[in-house]
């Protein structure tokens, strides 16, 4: 391959589509080197991106009719990329968020891998009909294009059943029930990235705090996950931006019964009204409720780090103890207050936070002779540009490197 050579890593979403491009050095390390996004899908659109060392490259505004869905939105990120950045990828790599009971790895894309993850739109409507609208349209145009499929859920499907499963009639197990877990390539990219940043906690008992909008934990032992704070949807767990995280059902029968809330309606309550915006009625943003001077944006701030420290104790008896801790995504690896937080609440497992270290956001934050805690930033993208490239390499036995992050 020569330098030109690159991995096209597509994340679509109901109102955006974010990718990046990755080129493919000859000895199959891969370099970031535009990231961008076109947003304002059927409102707005809008095309942003830079270059790898943050420059701008674009940000142009299209007429609302020429980009009125995901493959739209997608075909001016190509159009763009092939006319003024010169580049034609090898292969597309695209975030899927759910991959149902049987993938546990990242797939290579043909016609029924996709009528496979079409099924499983009814366990994801709100995402898995946005991430596989580009993957058919691409399939359609290009069809010798190598297009590869990474789960958020596929990190997690060797859980043990007594973490698989809800306490209801196993029928609704083999009806695709189950606790799935999410945010899987970070946890895996942390999980792959452990053993060089941090090789003596890397094959114990770690639990990692991806906590971001999206905020989950996974318990991982061996580098393997084991448990995770969500479940069948990504609305389980910790209190999120504006989802609740974990809710008693009997909450959702009163809004049904007493409140009259109809399906689509408690959807929407459920992914954008709840979690930090709808306990603080101030923001979403946990940097908004950490400046902000009302009681309410501080109660959200401390249910947060209450919530994270419930769950770390629930996943340590997973463990059975545990060897070290690590904050990722955008709260866990920028504010040094929540962690500071969360250590306090983490006492009695050992954790003490150096506060120099971790105002510094250093890799390893904790004092000497405590539970070791670290901070890594999170790369769900490389981690998918990494599989992209496998899978593409195994079709070319010939070919004897992976792809590495430099
Ligand atoms: P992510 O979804 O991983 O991009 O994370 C987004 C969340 O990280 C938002 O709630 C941001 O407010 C939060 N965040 C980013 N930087 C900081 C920071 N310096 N302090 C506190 N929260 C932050």
């Amino acid at each position: 391959m020569t330098t030109m050579d690159t991995i096209l890593i597509v994340n679509a979403g109901s109102s955006s589509v974010k990718f990046q491009v990755f080129a493919v050095d000859g000895d199959g390390r891969l370099r970031r080197r535009i990231k961008g996004q076109v947003d304002g899908i059927g409102s707005r659109p809008h095309l942003r991106a830079t270059g790898s060392s943050g420059e701008k490259l674009a940000e142009r505004v299209y007429p609302i009719e020429s980009v009125g869905d995901v493959p739209a939105a997608l075909q001016v990120a190509a159009d763009w990329l092939r006319d003024e950045q010169r580049i034609t990828p090898l292969a597309v790599g695209h975030r899927v968020v759910h991959g149902g009971p049987d993938y546990d790895r990242p797939v290579l894309i043909d016609h029924s891998v996709v009528g496979r993850l079409e099924r499983y739109a009814a366990l994801a409507p709100l995402h898995q009909p946005h991430n596989l609208a580009p993957i058919r349209a691409l399939l359609e145009k290009f069809p010798s294009l190598p297009q590869v499929a990474c789960f958020d859920t596929a990190f997690h499907r060797h859980h043990d059943d007594i973490a698989d499963f809800y306490a209801i009639p196993c029928q609704l197990h083999e009806d695709g029930v189950r606790r799935y877990g999410f945010h899987g390539l970070s946890y895996e990219y942390i999980a792959t990235t452990l053993p060089k940043v941090a090789p003596d906690i890397a094959t114990g008992r770690v639990i990692v705090a991806h906590l971001g909008s999206g905020a989950s934990m996974c318990a991982l032992l061996g580098g393997r996950s084991i448990e995770s704070t969500m479940g069948f949807t990504a609305l389980d767990g910790l209190p999120m931006g504006t989802r609740p995280g974990q809710i008693d059902p009997g909450v959702l029968l009163y809004l049904i019964s007493v409140k009259g809330m109809a399906p689509a309606e408690l959807q929407n309550f459920l992914y954008r009204d709840c979690g930090l915006k709808g306990l603080s009625g101030i923001s979403n943003d946990m940097r908004e409720l950490q400046t902000s001077k009302e009681p309410e944006a501080a109660f959200a701030v401390e249910y947060f780090a209450y919530r994270v420290a419930l769950s770390a104790g629930m996943l340590a008896a997973a463990l059975q103890g545990v060897d070290a801790f690590v904050f990722t995504a955008g709260i866990g690896e920028n504010s040094d207050g929540i962690r500071a937080r969360i250590a306090d609440r983490l006492g009695w497992l050992g954790v003490a936070l150096d506060p120099s270290e971790n105002h510094r956001h250093s890799l390893r934050i904790s004092r000497p002779d405590t539970t070791p805690v670290y901070v890594v930033p999170t790369d769900e993208e490389l981690m998918i540009a990494q599989h992209t490239l496998s899978l593409l390499w195994s079709q070319r036995p010939s070919h004897p490197a992976r792809g590495r992050a430099s």
